[in-house]
Order: structure tokens, then sequence, then C-alpha cells
């Protein structure tokens, strides 16, 4: 029987939820439990697939083709485990299934309502990966701040849950902001007070209390916070700002957050964690020897989250190389001809992103011009792999009005067009090419050389591709297409054999990039740009000598 742990939030948005519940899964699965995550989120969209990135941030894929929110990418980087598509619930989702159901008479007779019938599903799913046997705890993480009107069925779900199962099965952590006054030289704990009187009137007290703070809370404090939370002293976590996220499940270990959950679970004299990979991750990422500067490209780089997975990717590659990847974000939409020079030069690697649409995207092929015409070590990523097609086709193959239907539905060299089967699609909710898919590498390309095996599987989301009536003319002209889904022959890899680092790649290699497993592209390019780095360091150390 698997036991819960439940993870709720109040006082404020983007308290880093998602980090605390990974952080903790990842001190239990150090002391050998297996562990998997969830997260709930209130919205109604069935799944964040259909939002915007500024909106949400970045839409993760799981391996079987689910579009969730991109806690489940932190999960995955933490614990180093797949999720799927039953780790990520919505209230739409449920109100699907709900209306689905009615629909087919399942209720035939009865007034279908939000309590029992709604919370009778999200319980179901609640304990869905539980009841698979393959965990010993399952966190379940809820989206949004409680007083929220949406997450109300949620917390009644776990105030239901916590009565049926037995005591020690499950326990709720809360996670609040105790904010500092400069003014009044205090840390204040009122709206922490207030949040969990909220979460008591719907039912449910939290046994743990994580507070996010900027300072260290003393005892006083924490006492105060537990006297009128009514919780343990103990059980008062200071969750102080960390450099980095990946800090936390260490903080967190100190904190003692793993023991008291276990107590509360009635497990005694857990076994040591062993975070021996971990801290040598930590070690790497926190001594650097020599630092890159790699440009992202992409159109939504005012807003971090719409690339985490990359952003993270580089972190995991960068200790990898001992190396700290400073990542310079460019917007594509104001790179023009006149100023990509200015705009790149300084850099020691070009990541063009993943997108949608035509916004941006001229800028994104001047980059990958640039990047290919100055050996600088390019990646492109999906979109960023169609951009470096198109650039091919127009500069070197001289197809001048090459383009990708996506843009230009009209373009006489449609070098990157839609996918067969996306012809028929016109529902836009979960219908891309998703999740993962094989892809045969080409022996001896580069590809090759970094994945060091013949046939991979990497996660998708595209409706465009390579269009394969060019393939000849690309091979001739000197690209080499060094990836291929094995059964339908999509090209799934793109590189240039006469420069020093470039690939492109139709999949999203940042997804399963975790602190464990780095993914090689990413050590490869970050390598490659480090070496980019030392030559231009010479070039310059040369250069002043002759002005000397
Ligand atoms: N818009 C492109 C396509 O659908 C690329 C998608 C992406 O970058 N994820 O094929």
């Amino acid at each position: 029987m698997a036991k819960y742990v439940f993870v709720t939030g109040g006082v404020s948005s983007s308290l880093g939820k998602g980090i605390i519940a990974a952080s903790l899964a990842k001190l239990l699965q150090s002391r050998g439990y297996r562990v998997t995550i969830q997260k709930f989120d209130p919205y109604i969209n069935v799944d964040p697939g259909t939002l915007n990135p500024y909106e949400h941030g970045e839409c993760y894929v799981t391996e079987d083709g689910a579009e969730t929110d991109l806690d489940l990418g932190h999960y995955e980087r933490f614990l180093n485990t797949f999720t799927s598509q039953a780790n990520n619930v919505t209230t739409g989702r449920i109100y699907q299934t709900v209306i689905n159901k009615e629909r087919k008479g399942a209720y035939l007779g009865k007034t279908v309502q939000v309590v029992p019938h709604i919370t009778n599903e999200i319980k179901r799913r609640m304990l869905e990966l539980g009841n698979t046997g393959k965990y010993d705890i399952v966190i379940t993480e809820i989206g949004g701040t409680i007083g929220d009107i949406e997450s109300l069925p949620f917390v009644e779900a776990i105030r239901q849950l916590q009565w049926e199962l037995p005591e020690d099965d499950t326990v709720v952590i809360h996670l609040t902001l105790i904010p500092y006054l400069k003014a009044a030289k205090e840390l204040k704990t009122k709206p922490t007070q207030h949040s969990v009187k909220m979460l008591s009137q719907e039912g449910v007290s939290p046994y743990i209390i994580v507070c996010r703070t900027e300072r260290p809370l003393s005892p006083d404090i924490k006492r105060k916070i537990a006297q009128f939370c009514n919780v343990k002293q103990e059980a008062v976590i200071e969750s102080i700002d960390m450099a980095t996220i990946y800090e936390v499940p260490m903080a967190m270990l100190r904190e003692k957050l793993d023991i008291i959950c276990l107590k509360k679970l009635n497990i005694i004299n857990p076994p040591e964690p062993d975070l021996v990979k971990w801290e040598a991750f930590l070690e790497r990422l926190n001594h650097p020897k020599s630092v890159v500067r790699i440009g992202l490209i992409g159109k939504y780089i005012e807003l971090q989250d719409a690339y985490k997975s990359i952003l993270e990717a580089f972190i995991h590659a960068g200790a990898v190389n001992e190396c700290k990847v400073e990542v310079v974000n460019v917007h594509s939409e104001y790179i023009t001809p006149e100023n990509v020079e200015e705009k790149l030069s300084g850099l020691d690697g070009l990541l063009v992103a993943s997108g949608f649409g035509l916004r941006g995207i001229e800028g994104k092929i001047t980059a990958v011009k640039y990047a290919r015409e100055n050996g600088l070590p390019f990646f492109g990523i999906c979109l960023g792999m169609q951009m470096a097609v198109i650039e091919y086709a127009r500069n070197i193959l001289g197809k001048k009005c090459a383009n990708s239907t996506e843009m230009d539905e009209k373009t006489p060299d449609p070098v990157i067009d839609l996918m067969e089967e996306q012809k028929v699609i016109s529902d836009k909710g979960g219908t891309m090419r998703l999740g993962a898919y094989d892809c045969a590498l080409l022996p001896d390309s580069l590809a090759h050389k970094i994945y060091g095996q013949e046939l991979i599987s990497e996660r998708h989301r595209h409706r465009w591709e390579f269009n394969n009536k060019y393939l000849e003319e690309f091979q001739n002209g000197g690209m080499v297409l060094s990836g291929k889904n094995p059964k339908s022959g999509l090209v799934e890899i793109v590189e240039l054999p006469d420069h020093p680092f470039f690939i492109g790649v139709q999949y999203h290699p940042e997804l399963k990039s975790t602190v464990e497993n780095p993914h090689p592209i990413f050590v490869q390019f970050i390598s490659a740009a480090v070496s980019h780095a030392s030559t231009n360091k010479v070039d310059e150390k040369n250069t002043a000598n002759v002005n000397d």
C-alpha cells in the first residue's frame, strides 16, 4: 500500500511548490523509497498544451506523449525517473471524464454534482499511481493558491482521503511565504497564519509548514508559527532562498523535512540517504573552471519559464564540463542581417529554440547563417532545426524562397512541410506528433559519436517535418541527415560535417536531461563552446600582441 503526501501552497503563487515536492521526493528516493510525484492543476484546459508559454511557461512532454505542466520536468530532473499522463491532471480533464460518463449514462437518474462526482474522480486519480503497486510514496502537488475558488474541490478531495485512509497513510505539507518588512526589520508570520486558517476552514490541517523566506527563521518565529498554526515546532521548516534549485534537497535534508514527513507516515528509522551522485554534481556545479556564453535565440525570452528545460539542461551539461554556462537571451524578432554580428559575435555557442508561427523566424534564420558561416557551435531544437534546413536551402542550395509551409503556405520550395498525418487534423489539443519515437543514427556521424549508439529514442512535439522530396538535394549539397525515424523515414537530425559543431534535431533533447543523466548533445555542445571560447581567447591574445 502506498502512502500519500499532499503539497499545497498559500499566500502567494510562484513560491516553488514544485521544487519543494521534487526535493522531498529526492530525499525519500535517496533513502531507498520508490517515489513518484503528480501535479493537479485547477485550470479548465484539459492540458497545458493549448496554453501560450507567456501564460504558463514551457509545456513539458512526457515519454507517453502527454503535454504537461513544467513542474513534471523538475520531477524528472530530480528523480531521474519518467513521469506520464497520469502524473498531471487538470480540472478540465476531471470534468471531461465526468461529463463523458454522464453522457454514457453512468449516473442515470442522479444529479451530477461537484461533491461527490467531481471529488470522487479527483480522489480516484489521486490514488491511481499508488494503486499500481509501483510506489511506496506518492506526492501530490496541488497547483494554485489556497483560497482560490477553483482549488476548492481538490482540497475537499484531500479532506475526504484523510478521513478515508488510515491516519498514518497521509500527510499534508503547506508551503507559505514569510515576508520580511524592511521598515519594521521583521519577518511577518500573519499571512501564513491566515493561509493556514483558510486551509483549515476548508477542512484540511497541515502537519508540516514549509516557510519560504529571504532570511533565517529564529526559533522564536518558528515557535510562533507552530503555536498559531497548530503544528509541532519541528514541523516548521525554513526554506531560505538558495543560489540554485539543486541546493534545495540538501537544505531540506538539514531541516529534516523528509524525517518529519516519514514520522507522520509512521515510517521509523528509515535508511540513511545516499546522495553521493547529487553531491558530486553540486560540487562540480559550484566550482566551475571556465565560463561560456551561449546565445539562446527565441521569441519568448522575456519569460524564463518558457525555456525551462533548456536552461536546466545547460546547468547539467555545464557541471559535466566544469564550466559555468552564461545564457545570453537574444530576441529573435530583433535580429537582422545588419545587427547580427553585433548581437552574436561575443558568444561561444548558439542555441536556436523551438517555437510556433511566423513571428521572429527570419531572425532565427539570420542567426543560423551567422553560426554556420562563422564556425560558431550551433544547436537547433525543433523549430531551430527547421530553421537550419531553411537557411541551408536558401543560402547554399540557391532556393531563395525556401520556407516552411507553417510560415508561407505558397512557398515554391516547402523544405519543411506539414506531416501527412497532420493534414487531416483540425483539433488543436493533444494532436501534434507527441512523445517518444525511435531514431536511427548514421554510423560515424556527429550524432552517432555524441550518443555512442545507433538507435536512440527522444521526445517530440511538432506538426511539421523535413520534406523528404528534397532529401537528395540536401545530401548532395553537403548537409548530413544523420538521424531518421526507422519506420517512417522522417528526418530527425541534420548536421554539417565541415563545421566545428553544427547540429539540429527535430525532437526535444532538453526534456530528457537530468542531474544524473545530463543529455549528451548538451554536454558536447557545451564542450564545443568551451573549445570555441579558448580559441577566441588565443585569437584575442594574438591580436593584442600584434597591436603591441
Ligand atoms: N512549429 C514547428 C512544428 O510544429 C516546430 C514546433 C516546435 O518547435 N516544438 O513543427
